[in-house]
């Protein structure tokens, strides 16, 4: 799958249609609008990927803007993050770096306008009344008493409003549409609510602030914006959207065109959902690697490049649907596949030891660094007397097509020797096996199959003396998989499983002061990421993905070339 753009869908249809006939004087000029009240989830980069990709690949613009305009929920440590995501997923706003928040003064000038078009009016009736009066989707409302305010009162009410004369939830400025509108967004909806509450950017300058439906317009108008792109829920809005574009007579007037919203199977996209989890320490932050924020993903070891290419793949249409986590898993493993390092490494060491190889003697072996590339090179392991290899790897009674090591079978050592098992030490309480002897044949050095010779099982291992202790975490999705998809109790419905935690795993010396952040294959295991808290002498590793690609088995398409 190609990770470049090109790949056809509705709203780039429009987008060529609409350069080809010059429509907006044949400028293209879209938006990525976040809310700064939490991270970037990996729906957003769904939206961030659209709307960057279409200013990219048509010579146009994207503007980043932040829709500042509920100040209680919102704080600058958003606005970072926000951008650094926007930037790691490779993308680049250049100078069109843009804040609601910066539109208030020209947003009041807008409302003023509306008012003495007599197309706005101050209503002091309490929320309570508000909602009561509006009706339902099968009754229309009716007026406010104070729906026949005249432009003087009005004017004079507002300015107040805005001077800070009163209190919060006495007044709101509304529309004056229709109150018997089948569409419940037009029924004269709210534009401005009175808040005594600062704001991250404007401080104590306002005490009254817009209301999405007003100031997303105008924004969009202000800064030109050819192609207003946003997610379904927001249809029933656009009549609205055009309505005040064309009561103000904005210079610009954009076209909101609605797509559908990303959902993954067994996780939360909700920000709400998401701070509630981060919050009450249900996970370790917006960067637990068990979140589908663009954070977490990135600890977990996700690349930018697989990001992009799976937002490429499921396109963009009209309906809401599921994604299945799989699919997502099958394009970082594409692209760790072509670029991670291979190296092998025990999660549940079982202590082997070679009987008849020479005590105090260290081979170094030749590996491949990365068989789908050659130019990565290899390097040097060192094999010696006690290697320690996977639990799971040995049976003391095999079941049939058991091709791993068992008593009296011959198993091959990747890049070493053939080894056969003479006998097991048990820990003599539990029974358990605790150690496996062993003779190697010296002919077989390479791991290469003498002719004739049949040995099923390749092992990964480790040399004891050589290799260094790690912890590696592993994790599953976030929700019990056997719980409802969207379940409304978010905590209740977390994966016990979700994280692991293994300690005194063992990984080959090349590791020893791997770098945070970089990732790698552990042979026949799966992908693993260098996490942000670990340090040499204190490795940590989190598992990206395991090898298994059950997506590539349900599309029948190639499987990802491993042991
Ligand atoms: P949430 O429901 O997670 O709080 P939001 O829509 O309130 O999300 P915003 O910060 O307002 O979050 O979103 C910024 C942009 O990202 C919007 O244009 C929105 O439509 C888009 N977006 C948000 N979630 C998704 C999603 N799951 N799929 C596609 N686009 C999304
Ligand atoms: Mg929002």
């Amino acid at each position: 799958m190609s990770d470049s753009s090109g790949a056809s869908n509705f709203i780039r249809a429009i987008v060529v249609s609409d350069l080809e006939t010059g429509k907006h004087g044949g400028r293209l000029v879209t938006r990525f609008p976040p809310e700064p009240n939490g991270y970037l989830h990996i729906g957003h980069a769904k939206s961030i990927c659209l709307n960057f990709g279409l200013a990219q690949e048509f010579g146009g613009m994207c503007h980043l803007r932040f829709d500042d305009t509920n100040p209680s929920k919102e704080n600058t440590e958003y606005v970072q993050a926000i951008q650094e995501d926007v930037r790691w997923l490779g993308f680049d706003w250049h100078d069109k770096l843009f804040y609601a928040s910066d539109y208030f003064e020209a947003l009041y000038r807008y409302a003023i306008a509306l008012i003495k078009n007599n197309k706005a009016y101050v209503d002091s009736l309490s929320a309570d009344e508000i909602r009561h009066y509006r009706g339902t989707l099968t009754e229309p409302g009716k007026d406010s008493p104070y729906r026949t305010r005249t432009i003087e009162e009005n004017v004079d009410l507002f300015t107040r409003m805005r001077a800070g004369e009163f209190l919060d939830g006495t007044h709101v400025l509304r529309a004056k549409i229709d109150m018997a509108s089948p569409n419940i967004n037009l029924r004269d909806p709210t534009l401005y609510r009175i808040r005594h509450v600062p704001h991250h950017r404007s401080g104590a300058t306002w005490v009254i602030y817009p209301t999405y439906d007003f100031a997303h317009p105008l924004s969009d108008a202000i800064e030109g914006i050819t192609h207003s792109l946003c997610t379904l829920e927001f249809e029933d809005h656009r009549p609205l959207y055009d309505w005040l574009l064309d009561e103000l007579q904005t210079p610009h007037h954009p076209q909101q065109i609605e797509f559908a919203r990303l959902n993954l199977t067994h996780t939360v996209m909700s920000k709400r959902k998401l701070l509630e989890l981060v919050e009450q320490n249900h996970v370790c932050g917006w960067d637990d690697p068990r979140l589908p924020t663009l954070k977490g993903l990135r600890r977990r070891g996700y690349t930018p490049e697989a990001i992009r290419a799976f937002c490429e793949h499921i396109g963009v249409a009209k309906r809401d649907a599921i994604v299945e986590m799989a699919l997502l898993e099958h394009f970082i493993r594409e692209d760790l596949n072509r670029r991670a390092a291979r190296v092998m490494a025990v999660l549940r060491p079982l202590k082997v030891v070679i009987e008849n190889y020479p005590e105090g003697t260290v081979e170094y072996l030749e590996a491949v660094n990365n068989p789908e590339d050659l130019a990565m090179g290899t390097r040097q392991i060192p094999f010696s007397r006690v290697v320690y290899i996977e639990q799971d790897d040995f049976r003391e009674d095999p079941p049939k097509k058991f091709f791993r090591l068992a008593p009296g079978q011959e198993v091959r050592l990747r890049y070493a020797y053939i080894i056969k098992c003479t006998s097991v030490i048990k820990d003599e309480r539990t029974g358990e096996v605790v150690e496996v002897r062993c003779t190697y044949d010296p002919a077989t050095r390479g791991g290469s199959s003498q002719e004739g010779r049949k040995v099923k099982g390749t092992l990964h291992w480790v040399s004891a003396t050589h290799a260094v202790d790690a912890e590696v975490r592993l994790y599953e999705s976030l929700l019990d998989p056997n719980q409802s998809p969207g379940a409304s109790d978010v905590p209740a419905a977390i994966n016990p499983q979700s994280l692991e935690r293994l300690a005194g795993c063992l990984v080959e010396p090349s590791l020893a002061s791997a770098s945070s952040g970089s990732r790698y294959q552990f042979e026949r295991q799966g992908y693993f990421c260098v996490d942000v808290e670990s340090s040499t002498g204190n490795l940590i590793f989190n598992r990206t993905v395991p090898l298994r690609d059950s997506w590539a088995k349900i599309e029948k398409s190639q499987t990802v070339a491993t042991s």
